[in-house]
């Protein structure tokens, strides 16, 4: 592992954080910290901490000797010094002479000395930073220590690898009793650079910055040396199907899987992540995949991101795929059953006192093609794929050293359940389209925009279609994580079916459908011409019709119901002069609207209409609003509110009438005007 500490970096770390009055200390503390923090076979998503004993002044000007130690929720490759907040050191230290204590109180202690009361919470293993003496110490979960002392002699091995240089803790849970039997084992070993954490993970320690940091890629390289010496370990691969079915074929087949029905008939979903490469394939598809593959997290604190153990399902023949459903489907039934008893079983342990967290996996295993990474958003699927390959090199290594050997299931529970681990989670709800897809068909312009914003803002992984790459990318860009740009134009069928393909791959399938790509066509109906009338009818009826087609084809391979939504239009059912050739094609497309709702509705799709009117768009172009208003002689801001509420409809209105669509349950078969009322234009 190469040591990226650079003596000007640091320098310059310093001055940056001098100017906002951030001691050399804590400057440098930031620095390392971010080093430590970029290398994925160091650290991964929360796991992993590092901390420094320096001085504060608090409000009243009084100066404290404090421990700044990495707080809950800052992602380490990124932290800044309010994400190591400062916590009085001698109070943190006295806690030490405790016979016990419980872990609220450990967090009412810590958080009754922070300097700053608003910081966030510190590290649930401050107190064994507090309780080392050396000035700077590193914690991290390595890749290569775990696969070292991942085993049933993993502590004799690691004393063997290191000798005198590291002291080994035999495995305690995080809390106040770990960091005691750390501190003792440190001062049995005084000459030691840092302690080998039993099955856990690896602290150095030091005098300065670079003094620890050095000493963890030193004796993480080491580990590394020691693991490359090792013969290779190769898992045999079972036999294969002659032609696997892509991640985007199967994707939708996981998903469907893995929700979960609740009381009334709606579903948790999952969004997915898919990962594969050399190493992932050799590792999914060894024949005794079921074996090393479910023994157990690698570190305890990933279980709580990734379960105990993946989801392991067979290869997808793409020739017998819909075998390959009702297969998948048992599986991941027979999984959250067995989530059931795993909870039940250990629960009953611990005096039932604890409850259950969803059963859904939240990694899939698929010999073959790769593995899957589940959860809420896209960010969770994310981190899941990411210990998901993490955990694959470090069974692989460790296999290589010996026998991948984690912790035990009790101790495991333990972990997942610990109130402290279970707090890094959050406790909001999620929000209201948490673990759904969706797609918005002309998403760049001005009603699709503001409708993918806003269904990304509710928890959808969102997909932004639009003949316009750049004008799409732009949208996508501006959501951030969790939304891709599609180029597709709906006209084509290919692109039609490449774009879902896409968004299969990227998500894991679909669950909602605003169709809602148009252009309007004018002209005297009597004197139109065909080839207008026509093309109007490609993209105002018939790509409705294509994308429509497609959801429902995933839609079926998931299961799990789901919702269309087709922007129609007040010409509609109330035609305006001149723009037949836009009605016509979008009447037949509120017509569509009902017929898929007719014949789909046993599966749990939904299928509504929204007519909306008079919105500045593409469609409503600037020009459009002036000749109209003209037309009529009135200003345009009277023409735009000219309807009963004598308001301007805008494209958020039209989102929100979208949104209320999509969460509507008990709707289908609806048509819904958002244009100020137009009494001309009501239905029923
Ligand atoms: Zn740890």
């Amino acid at each position: 592992m190469d040591n990226l500490w650079s003596d000007q970096d640091a320098d310059e770390c310093v001055k940056r954080y001098a100017a906002d009055r951030v001691n050399e200390d804590l400057a440098l503390r930031v620095y390392t910290t971010r080093l430590l923090g970029g290398e994925p076979k160091l650290v991964l998503h929360g796991g992993g901490n590092t901390s420094v004993k320096t001085e504060m002044t608090d409000l009243l000007g009084e100066i404290w000797p404090v421990l700044c130690v990495k707080g809950s929720g800052w992602d380490m490759a990124l932290i800044e010094p309010p994400g190591l907040p400062a916590v009085k050191l001698e109070p943190l230290q006295k806690a030490r002479a405790l016979e016990s204590l419980s872990d609220e109180d450990m967090v009412a202690l810590q958080r009754i000395n922070l300097i700053d009361p608003g910081a966030p919470n510190p590290s649930i293993e401050t107190l064994l930073h507090a309780y080392l003496p050396h000035k700077f110490v590193d914690h991290t979960h390595s890749t290569a220590i775990l696969a070292l002392t991942d085993q049933k002699n993993g502590m004799e091995i690691c004393s063997n690898v290191f000798g005198n240089a590291m002291a080994i803790v035999p495995y305690v849970m995080p809390g106040s009793d770990l960091a005691k039997l750390a501190a003792e084992t440190y001062e049995a070993h005084p000459d030691s650079e840092g302690l080998i954490l039993h099955k856990h993970g690896i602290f150095t320690y030091g005098d300065s910055a670079k003094q620890a940091y050095d000493r963890m890629i030193n004796h993480v390289s080491h580990a590394e040396a020691y693991i490359a010496e090792q013969p290779q370990k190769t898992f045999t691969a079972i036999s294969l199907p002659q032609s696997i079915a892509s991640p985007a074929e199967v994707a939708p087949i996981i998903r469907g899987a893995c929700a979960i029905k609740k009381d009334g008939g709606d579903y948790d979903r999952l969004v997915c992540e898919f990962r594969t490469s050399d190493q992932v394939r050799a590792y999914v598809d060894g024949a005794d995949l079921a074996n090393y593959g479910t023994r157990g997290v690698t570190t305890p604190d990933l279980i709580i991101h990734v379960k105990n153990a993946p989801l392991i399902v067979s290869s997808p023949d793409q020739f017998s795929l819909s075998d390959y459903k009702v297969d998948t489907r048992k599986r991941a039934q027979d999984y959250i059953e067995s989530y059931r008893t795993y909870f039940l079983r250990n629960n009953e342990r611990l005096g039932n006192t604890k409850t259950m967290v969803t059963p859904a996996p939240r990694l899939v295993c698929m010999p073959g093609l790769g593995i899957f990474g589940l959860g809420r958003n896209m960010k969770e699927a994310r981190v899941a794929a990411d210990i998901g390959e993490n955990i694959i090199r470090a069974v692989r290594d460790a296999e290589r050293v010996g026998q991948f050997d984690p912790l035990s299931e009790e101790e495991l529970f333990k972990m997942e359940y610990w109130s402290l681990e279970q707090a890094k989670l959050g406790k909001t709800a999620p929000p209201p389209l948490a673990g759904q897809i969706a797609i918005v068909t002309g998403g760049a312009g001005a009603i699709g925009q503001a409708t993918a914003k806003l269904f990304a803002k509710s928890g959808a992984a969102v997909a932004v279609l639009d003949i316009d790459a750049d004008a799409a990318q732009q949208v996508a860009q501006d959501i951030g994580t969790g939304a891709i740009a599609v180029a597709c134009d709906v006209t084509n069928a290919q692109a039609v079916r490449n774009a879902f393909d896409q968004v299969s791959a990227a998500f894991g399938g679909v669950d909602i459908v605003v169709s809602n790509a148009g252009s309007a066509v004018q002209g005297e109906i009597g004197t139109l011409d065909d080839a207008a009338l026509r093309q109007s009818f490609e993209l105002n009826f018939f790509a409705h019709q294509e994308i429509a087609k497609n959801a429902v084809r995933i839609m079926k391979d998931q299961g799990t119901g789901g919702v269309l939504l087709f922007n129609a239009s007040k010409q509609a059912i109330d035609p305006g002069a001149k723009f037949g050739a836009y009605g016509l094609p979008k009447a037949a497309t509120l017509f569509l609207s009902r017929q898929y709702a007719l014949e789909y509705g046993a599966i749990g799709v939904r299928s509504n209409t929204i007519n909306a009117d008079r919105i500045r768009s593409g469609v409503l172009t600037p020009e459009l609003i002036t000749e109209r208003a003209k037309a009529r002689g009135v200003s345009e801001a009277d023409y735009l509110s000219g309807n009963l509420l004598g308001l301007e409809v805008k494209a958020h209105h039209v989102a929100q009438a979208f949104l209320n669509h999509a969460l509507a349950t008990r709707t289908t078969a609806d048509v819904t005007t958002v244009d100020g009322g137009n009494i001309a234009a009501a239905l029923r």
